[in-house]
């Protein structure tokens, strides 16, 4: 699929669920509003149908998301049928997780050939990462991240920059990344969804991790591309790869290759863009006019996103558990 600026769209973020077993505090509020109602959810039959469609239609990755995608009552059964796709022009399937539930399924995950999976994790202390949760419990997600990696899961974990928060632990992440052989990815915090919070005040530019890690590790620049928005980097005294995602400072539309899928069947031809069209409302077509119609909508993607740091944000009516990182 080729949408008008000529970006070729290969790679689907699926997102099974709105629902989570975390509620952090940048993503969206505690008691949260806009969760869908329960009989809106996408069936498994449904989940697989839009699968499959878009696979034909030139979709080679999937990442599954959620809210937390681990905690989907099927989702053993829905794992096994998109690994089963590999056989069919699907080239990668990835996992994006809070790690909550890796004890219990990192093994199943890498038995079925899932080789990467991105883990989320702000904070190396058990006292802040139960305050930004909302409760969460950092010795069950750590333990969730070492049976990912002793099941040899390549792990990568993503941590959301927040001003007066993780600042202070950019440096102890890094290290406890590269002591455990894991890949490492920082992100900005974006302005999707409104909260109590201001995110301006949340706001911290990779260009102050960058800077942080230089002085300690030494930081270079490095010609590696992965498919994704990131930027990388290797240290010099550890050797280790690290990841910087600049939604806000580094705009990468132009090179954007994704859509996203919502747990409600909604296609997103663009994160940071309101335009949506709702698949179940075309499900009823059959599988070639379905085709015909999501060509049409990702032709149209739009041609870059429209966040700003200073939370002038148009994006109100969903969080990021509705579309998944
Ligand atoms: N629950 C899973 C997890 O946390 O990995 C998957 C869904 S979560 C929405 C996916 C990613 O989005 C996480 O890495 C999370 O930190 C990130 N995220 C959530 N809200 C964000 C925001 N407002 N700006 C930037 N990243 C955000
Ligand atoms: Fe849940 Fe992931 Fe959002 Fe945290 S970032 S509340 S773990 S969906």
């Amino acid at each position: 699929m080729i949408d008008k600026f000529g970006r070729k769209v290969n790679y689907l973020r699926l997102s099974v669920t709105d629902r989570c077993d975390l509620r952090c505090n940048y993503c969206m509020p505690k008691k949260n509003t806009l969760l869908y109602p329960k009989s809106e959810i996408l069936s498994l039959n449904d989940l697989k149908r839009i699968t499959k469609i878009l696979i034909n239609l030139g979709i080679k990755k999937i990442r599954i998301t959620g809210g937390e995608p681990l905690i989907r009552k099927d989702i053993s059964e829905f794992l096994e049928y998109i690994c089963s796709l590999k056989q069919k022009g699907l080239e990668e399937v990835l996992i994006t997780t809070n790690g909550t539930q890796l004890k219990k399924y990192a093994k199943k995950i890498s038995d079925l050939g899932i080789k990467k999976i991105n883990i989320s994790l702000d904070s190396l202390s058990s006292k802040k990462f139960k305050f930004l949760t909302n409760g969460g419990n950092l010795t069950e997600v750590l333990n969730g991240i070492y049976e990912a990696k002793k099941n040899k899961l390549d792990v990568k974990i993503n941590t959301v920059l927040l001003k007066d928060f993780n600042e202070n632990e950019i440096l102890k992440m890094v290290k406890w990344c590269a002591d455990n052989n894991f890949k490492q990815t920082f992100i900005e915090v974006m302005p999707v969804g409104k909260l109590d919070l201001q995110r301006s005040n949340q706001f911290l530019p990779v260009s102050f991790a960058q800077e942080k890690i230089k002085e300690e590790f030494g930081l270079d620049p490095i010609f590696f591309k992965s498919n994704g928005p990131s930027r990388y980097f290797k240290t010099n005294k550890l050797s280790n790869i690290i990841g910087f995602i600049s939604p806000l400072t580094d705009n990468f539309c132009s090179t954007c290759n994704r859509i996203r899928v919502t747990s409600n069947g909604v296609l997103y031809p663009c994160l940071g863009d309101n335009g949506s069209t709702n698949l179940v409302n075309i499900l009823k077509f059959d599988d070639n006019e379905i085709s015909q119609k999501i060509k049409n909508i990702i032709f149209n993607k739009p041609e870059k996103h429209l966040f700003s740091v200073d939370d002038k944000t148009y994006i109100n009516n969903r969080y990021m558990n509705t579309t998944g990182g």
